[in-house]
């Protein structure tokens, strides 16, 4: 009988589509693994919010193996050395996965080529980051020329459908999922994100079925948060319970102005591993040199301030369009882009806490939580990053919440302003305001001043 084969899983939790398993199944009997490393990826490790998810889906990925007769392994702490050793236990010839592009696990897939043989395989992008670049070779650092280049490339090669697995002829011991302690128990805040999610392989495949019937109208609700109007698909996608390619076929035959702008967004996340392949340390500091520097109101420097991050962190700012998704996210792990935007602009701009913080705040709370994504994105939204977006570019929430119909969005995450009319409920008059609704922790216009004036102070500095 040929030798055993490991394949590790990693953020590639599905058995279709998945270019590592399908190569081990064709040589030998398949032994799939996760190794739960909190120490390799430092402060880095998955939040409370991923953590919740990884449970789910490694609940979810041991079932469809066992449909298999096969099983997940589960291995806790430095995950070269555990593969190692369980390459030796088993006698197994070869180490199987999907690349992945964060810089711990870059380190761990080099050091791992030390002590055995690792066969590493392209399967969670559209292009393998890093190959999309110009006639000369050169990665892109602007989204709109990647993009054309890109959709050049498309369509992706076809999904790989899930191969028949041969069984070891003994399993190695494997943790208790249950022991690994992933699940919130006191307090349990994850009864929302019980009632929002689905989680793994099937349901992501179900919620695909549903977008696709929801495609064409995409372009014009994408931006509505009161409407379910974007897939949900991004922490099936992070955690790679579906590919890329399996999306783009599901869409094949689909025309219009909805496929094209879904399809771009896609793309925006295979943009944002192009910006981390370039610059692995992205979400850690701002690109720009001038805002490494920039006058911050840093909150570990003074307790109002603190107060000031806590109270957007809570959805306690005063701003009914920047409270209900951030309480959104806090209840369920998600949140609607438009408004990751409009409260990611207040905390830089009007609250002019450095980007970092608000980032580390999504790290904890998102169950899409991405390194490169979430850098990525941040850094745009505060016009810090690689890219053309300004700094200067201060949203409006008042504007920005009318203007995007949330009012059936603010009534569901905001209780206290739910008896509002349409008219009131963007911004409460004085007269209407509730007593148990905090007052705005700076006025927009006081705030969109003081943003521009410290902008207007870093650029005398960086220009004498
Ligand atoms: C401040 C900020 C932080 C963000 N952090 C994350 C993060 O940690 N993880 C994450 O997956 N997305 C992040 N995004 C991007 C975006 O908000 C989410 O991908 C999107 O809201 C997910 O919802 P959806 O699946 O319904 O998206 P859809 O609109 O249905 O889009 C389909 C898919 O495209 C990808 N996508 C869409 N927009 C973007 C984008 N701007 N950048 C990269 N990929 C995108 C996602 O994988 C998404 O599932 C962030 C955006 C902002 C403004």
């Amino acid at each position: 009988m040929s030798s055993p084969q490991i394949v590790w899983f990693r953020r590639d939790l599905r058995l279709q589509d998945h270019p590592a398993l399908c190569a081990a199944a064709a040589r030998g009997p398949v032994i799939p693994v996760y190794v739960l490393d909190d120490e390799r990826a430092g402060n880095r490790k998955p939040g409370g919010a991923s953590r919740w998810w990884l449970h789910h889906s490694l609940e979810s990925l041991g079932k469809s193996l066992g449909r298999h007769r096969s099983k997940l392994i589960l291995l806790r702490g430095d995950c070269v050395a555990g593969l190692a050793r369980l390459a030796e236990e088993t006698g197994a010839e070869t180490v199987h996965a999907i690349q992945h592009y964060e810089p711990w696990w870059k380190d761990a897939e080099e050091e791992l080529t030390g002590h055995c043989d690792l066969a590493l395989y392209d399967g969670n992008y559209l292009m393998p980051p890093g190959s999309v670049t110009t006639g000369s070779g050169t990665p892109y650092k602007i989204f709109t020329p990647f993009y054309r280049a890109l959709s050049r490339m498309m369509p992706p090669r076809d999904p790989l459908e899930e191969p028949a697995l041969s069984l070891p002829d003994e399993w190695p011991h494997s943790d208790d999922l249950d022991e690994w302690g992933l699940l919130p128990t006191k307090p349990d805040w994850a009864d929302g994100f019980r009632k929002q999610w689905d989680v793994g392989e099937i349901a992501a495949q179900d919620r695909l079925t549903d977008f696709v019937d929801r495609v064409s109208a995409y372009e014009d609700d994408r931006n509505f948060p009161s409407c379910e109007g974007t897939s949900r698909l991004s922490p099936h996608l992070h955690w790679g319970e579906i590919s890329p390619a399996q999306i783009w076929k599901a869409l094949e035959g689909k025309r219009g102005q909805g496929v094209q702008a879904f399809r771009s967004e896609l793309i925006w996340r295979d943009f944002a591993q192009n910006i981390l392949c370039q610059f692995p340390y992205y979400p850690e500091e701002s690109y720009r040199q001038a805002y490494r520097d920039f006058p911050w109101r840093n909150p570990n420097r003074g307790h109002l301030i603190a107060g000031e991050l806590e109270a957007w962190q809570m959805g306690r700012t005063g701003y009914p369009i920047i409270d209900a998704g951030m309480r959104q996210l806090w209840a369920t792990g998600w949140m609607h882009n438009r408004v990751r935007m409009i409260v990611a602009s207040f905390l830089t701009k009007h609250l002019l806490i450095d980007w970092r913080h608000g980032e580390r705040w999504f790290w904890d709370t998102l169950v899409d939580a991405d390194y490169a994504s979430n850098g990525t994105n941040w850094q745009w939204v505060s016009g810090t990053g690689v890219d053309t977006q300004l700094f200067t570019r201060v949203m409006a929430p008042l504007l920005q919440s009318e203007k995007f119909s949330a009012a059936d969005y603010i009534r569901e995450w905001v209780p206290e302003l739910a008896h509002l009319p349409d008219a009131d409920i963007h911004d409460p008059p004085p007269s209407k305001w509730p007593e148990d609704y905090p007052e705005r922790l700076i006025e927009h216009r006081e705030g969109r001043e003081r943003a521009l004036s410290a902008y207007r102070d870093m650029k005398g500095e960086t220009e004498s």
